[in-house]
C-alpha cells in the first residue's frame, strides 16, 4: 500500500540496525524508540498517540525479558508489531449482520471522500459472498451523484434505488427499505448526500435518516489523503453520529499513512474496510494485525 511505504522503510531500517547490534543495551532500545517515534510522527500519525504508543512499548521493551533474550531485536519488533496492531483495532471488525434482513448499511462522509464508489465496491463484495444487496441513491445534491450511482449498478448488475433528486432522502432511504423487503434483498446500502465541510444541515438530514431506518451500519468514508484531517472529521461526525465503523479511501494515494494508524485510537471507531483505488474490487477488509506485519515488513 503506497500510503504506508515511506513508514515501513523507515521502520524496517530502525530494525536493521537494532538486529545488527546483537545483545542489547537499554540506550540501544531507547535509541531505536526514538526513531520508530520520528518515524510515526513523520508519517502523519497523531502526536497524543504517538506518545501513548511509544510509552507503551517502552514499558514492555525496556524489561529483563528483552535485554536478557539471545535475539532481542526480535523480541522488541514483536511488541512493536503487537502494540501496532491494538492501536489499529486489536483484531478485524467485521460487519454487522442483521438478525431479520435486510442488513441497513448506511454510508456518510464529506463529498468527495469516496462514499458512492464505496457503496459499489462494498456491493460488489456483498454479491460475490452470494448476497443479494440493493443500493440505495441518496445523494439528491451532488449532481452526478445518483447517475453515478446508477452508473456503478449496471456495470455490477447490482439494483440501484433511486426516486430522483426531487424527494427528500429521508423518504428515499424508508422507500428504499420497503423495496428491499418487498424484493428479497438481503442488505441494504445506503449512499448519502456529503458536503465539502460538515455543516449542521448534512448532520440534521444524516440523524433523521438513521432515525428513519436504523441502520445496522453507520460507516463514516473518510479519505486518507488528506491526513489528520480524516482524523479530525471522523471525531467530529462519531460526536453527532452512532458511527459504527470507518472505510478509509485512497491508500492507494501516494500519502503517508497515519490516518489509518490514528483512527481507532482517537475515535475509538474501528476502521471496518480500506479502500486502494478506484475499480470497483479496490476495497479490502481491514485486518489490523496484516496491516501491521505490512508496515514492519
Ligand atoms: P463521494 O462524493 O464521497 O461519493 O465520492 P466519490 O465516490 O464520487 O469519489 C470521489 C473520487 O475519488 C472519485 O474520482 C473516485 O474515483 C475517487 N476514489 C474513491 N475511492 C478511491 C480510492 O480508494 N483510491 C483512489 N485513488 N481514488 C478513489
Amino acid at each position: 500500500m503506497a500510503a504506508f511505504e515511506g513508514l515501513a522503510s523507515r521502520l524496517q531500517n530502525v530494525f536493521s540496525k537494532l538486529r545488527g547490534k546483537g545483545k542489547l543495551t537499554e540506550d540501544d532500545v531507547n535509541e531505536a524508540l526514538r526513531e520508530v517515534r520520528l518515524a510515526l510522527l513523520e508519517a502523519d500519525v497523531n502526536f497524543k498517540v504517538v506518545k501513548e504508543f511509544i510509552a507503551k512499548v517502552k514499558e514492555r521493551a525496556i524489561g529483563q525479558e528483552v535485554l536478557q533474550s539471545f535475539t532481542p531485536a526480535m523480541v522488541v519488533v514483536d511488541i512493536v508489531n503487537k502494540e501496532l496492531t491494538e492501536l489499529m483495532g486489536g483484531s478485524q471488525s467485521k460487519l454487522a449482520r442483521a438478525n431479520k434482513p435486510p442488513t441497513v448499511i448506511m454510508m456518510a462522509g464529506l463529498q468527495g471522500a469516496g462514499k458512492t464508489t464505496s457503496t459499489g465496491k462494498l456491493a460488489k463484495m456483498l454479491l460475490q459472498q452470494n448476497h443479494r444487496p440493493l443500493v440505495a441513491a441518496a445523494d439528491i445534491y451532488r449532481p452526478a451523484a445518483i447517475k453515478q450511482l446508477q452508473v456503478i449498478g449496471e456495470q455490477l448488475k447490482v439494483p440501484v434505488f433511486s426516486l430522483g433528486d426531487q424527494v427528500s432522502p429521508v423518504e428515499i432511504a424508508k422507500q428504499a427499505l420497503q423495496h428491499a423487503k418487498d424484493h428479497n434483498n438481503d442488505y441494504l446500502i445506503i449512499d448519502t448526500a456529503g458536503r465539502l465541510h460538515i455543516d449542521e444541515n448534512l448532520m440534521e438530514e444524516l440523524k433523521q435518516i438513521v432515525e428513519a431506518v436504523t441502520p445496522h451500519e453507520i460507516l463514516l468514508v473518510v479519505d486518507a489523503m488528506t491526513g489528520q484531517d480524516a482524523v479530525n472529521v471522523a471525531e467530529n461526525f462519531h460526536k453527532q453520529l452512532p458511527l459504527t465503523g470507518v472505510v478509509l479511501t485512497k491508500l492507494d494515494g501516494d500519502t503517508r499513512g497515519g490516518a489509518a494508524i490514528s483512527v481507532k485510537a482517537v475515535t475509538g471507531c474501528p476502521i471496518k474496510f480500506a479502500a486502494t483505488g478506484e475499480k470497483m474490487d479496490a476495497l479490502e477488509p481491514f485486518h489490523p494485525e496484516r496491516m501491521a506485519s505490512r508496515i514492519l515488513g
